[in-house]
């Protein structure tokens, strides 16, 4: 027999969990997690050396004074355990867990155009029948896996990333195979290294990735963030990652030789990461800029690893510098000194197979122990693909976003009514602070509910024309930046055949959010009210 509810709420990651808070204050809802425990990201993602590259004091919930007042965090950038208890520290701090059903999948749902329902349906067999669904799912949360045969036939181990078991993995006197070197395998490597008996890193592309600058919180710092937190949080909100980074003024043309290392030399050591990517007004957006940059990174490489042929395989030459995400690291390339560590270039030599013992690229065989696979994720639409959501006309999503989504302001996709996304595709996402940014986005989501039901209406949706208009201007804004020229799950082209353009908003998040309001502002230009 189907219950009744007036929202359901996917996941419970940090979106999900301020969602159950802001919209269950007026409504009844029920929150899905596939997971046992709160988090999403940091639920799932606890490989060893799993961190996050926002500052703490940003990287937290704005929503409640007494919170970020009593809440202290060890680091200047969290670890995996801080941000999990924080996730669950909030989950109890707020009463959110009563509403919340773990280890429980959404598999279909089904929009009935006759009483404005979602039919939302689980692997458990609850059948829950709801007004309003608002995905919460995660641009990154389904896992990439390597599409190699005879993944069965392999006698050892093998883990991705983002499926870490809670009980750790034992890699002492292992022989390991690490394939990916993202910000994901970038921080995990050198930790297994230590423990294991042997690493082998299994490379495709190489990344730039730059110290992260991790160290104990100094309370003098957290005591002005305390004595500011309103103000930053509101300001926060007028930069363009949603986080206090300031941009120069100065080009990088504009400086010598001299000047340019030295400014350079400085961001690397500065203990802030990205601050790098903004050492000049134009790294990010001038290619020329860019590439002097990138050769700064290069250099840096070739300085810290002592073979000269592992140095170069490691140097990245064919995009720019943060045109894939700039991964932050401890001790990263230190680690290809080690005796136990080999890297192997699978660009040159693809992986063709698992084997009984290990892996087989074009030239070799590699007996491993444990296999780990830091290959990412199917990102932006993996997570809603992944289940069956059958709209209006029985039109269904993963269908209708084949060739790759559409979305107007990426909170809703037409033909899919009353069907909310945060971080949806065609948003910021991790171009944006994403607990900050999901909050704003969880507060847009119920103030157009709430204005629906003010009016006594009982559907919203949008049209293919204003889906059109959002990505033309998608697209237009990623004409500016240097992210065009890479290939990485911004643009789908992390995972071979699958398509997508860009799906990643980068024209900044006050702009967004501007746009985003003055939709609703304008009598709610391109959505359709009913
Ligand atoms: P990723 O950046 O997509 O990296 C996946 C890695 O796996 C790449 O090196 C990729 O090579 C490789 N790979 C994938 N399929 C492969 C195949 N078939 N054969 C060989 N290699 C293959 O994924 P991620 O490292 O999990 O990071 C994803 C995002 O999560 C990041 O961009 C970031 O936004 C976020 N993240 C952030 C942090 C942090 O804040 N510090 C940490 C972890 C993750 P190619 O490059 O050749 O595709």
């Amino acid at each position: 027999m189907a219950e009744t509810t007036d929202i359901v709420i996917i996941g419970a990651g940090f979106s999900g969990l301020y969602a159950i808070h802001r919209l269950g204050r007026e409504h009844d809802v029920i929150c899905l997690e596939a997971g046992e425990g709160v988090g999403g990201t940091w639920y799932w993602n606890r490989y060893p050396g799993a961190r996050v590259d926002i500052e703490s004091v940003e990287y937290s919930y704005g929503f409640d004074e007494a919170l970020q007042q009593e809440w202290t965090w060890p680091e200047f950038f969290s670890a995996q355990p801080d941000l999990e208890r924080y996730a669950n520290h909030v989950a109890d701090r707020f009463d959110l867990r009563r509403r919340i059903r773990f280890s429980t999948t959404v598999t279909q749902m089904t929009f009935d155009a006759s009483t404005d329902r979602w039919h939302v349906h689980t692997a458990r067999g609850d059948h829950i029948v709801c007004r309003h669904v608002v995905a919460a799912t995660g641009a990154l949360s389904a896992p990439n896996t390597p599409p190699w045969p005879d993944r069965d036939k392999f006698r050892g181990e093998i883990y991705h990333t983002t499926e870490w078991p809670r009980e750790g993995i034992d890699f002492t006197g292992k022989r390991v195979g690490q394939i990916g070197t993202g910000s994901t395998g970038i921080q995990a490597a050198p930790i297994i290294a230590a423990q294991a008996g042997h690493l082998t890193i299994f490379q495709r592309t190489p990344a730039f990735s730059m110290p992260s600058g991790n160290r104990p919180m100094e309370q003098e710092h957290e005591r002005d963030w305390k004595a500011n937190y309103a103000d930053r949080r509101k300001q926060m909100l007028t930069m363009y990652g949603a986080s206090l980074m300031t941009r120069p003024e100065r080009s990088i043309h504009d400086c010598t030789p001299e000047e340019r290392h030295e400014t350079l030399e400085k961001a690397w050591n500065s203990k802030s990461a990205f601050k790098l990517m903004l050492a000049f007004n134009d790294i990010m957006i001038d290619r020329a800029a860019n590439d002097l940059v990138a050769e700064f990174a290069r250099e840096k490489i070739r300085s810290i690893v002592k073979d000269p042929q592992v140095a170069e395989t490691l140097c990245p030459k064919t995009y720019p510098i943060g045109g894939k995400r700039l991964c932050i690291d401890n001790g990263y390339y230190d680690m290809y000194n080690r005796d136990n560590v080999t890297l192997v270039d699978v660009a040159a030599a693809p992986i063709v197979a698992f084997t009984e013992n290990g892996l087989r690229t074009t030239d070799a065989e590699y007996p491993l122990d444990i296999i780990i696979t830091a290959t990412g994720f199917d990102a932006v639409t993996g997570a809603l693909a992944r289940i069956r959501i059958e709209g209006v006309d029985g039109i269904v999503m993963a269908d209708k976003w084949a060739d790759g989504p559409t979305t107007y302001l990426g909170v809703m996709t037409a033909g899919f009514p009353n069907l909310f996304m945060v971080h949806g595709p065609q948003t910021p996402a991790a171009q944006a602070q994403m607990i900050t940014t999901g909050e704003w986005q969880v507060n847009y989501i119920a103030n157009i509910i709430e204005g629906l039901e003010r009016d006594g209406l009982t559907r919203i949706d949008t049209t293919p024309t204003a889906e059109q208009s959002w990505a033309a201007e998608v697209d237009a804004v990623s004409q500016y930046t240097v992210h065009r020229f890479a290939d990485s799950w911004y643009n789908a082209r992390n995972i071979e055949g699958k398509k997508g353009g860009f799906m990643i908003y980068v024209g900044g998040f006050p702009r967004f959010a501007e746009l985003c309001e003055a939709a609703v502002e304008q009598d709610y230009a391109g959505f359709v009210r009913a």
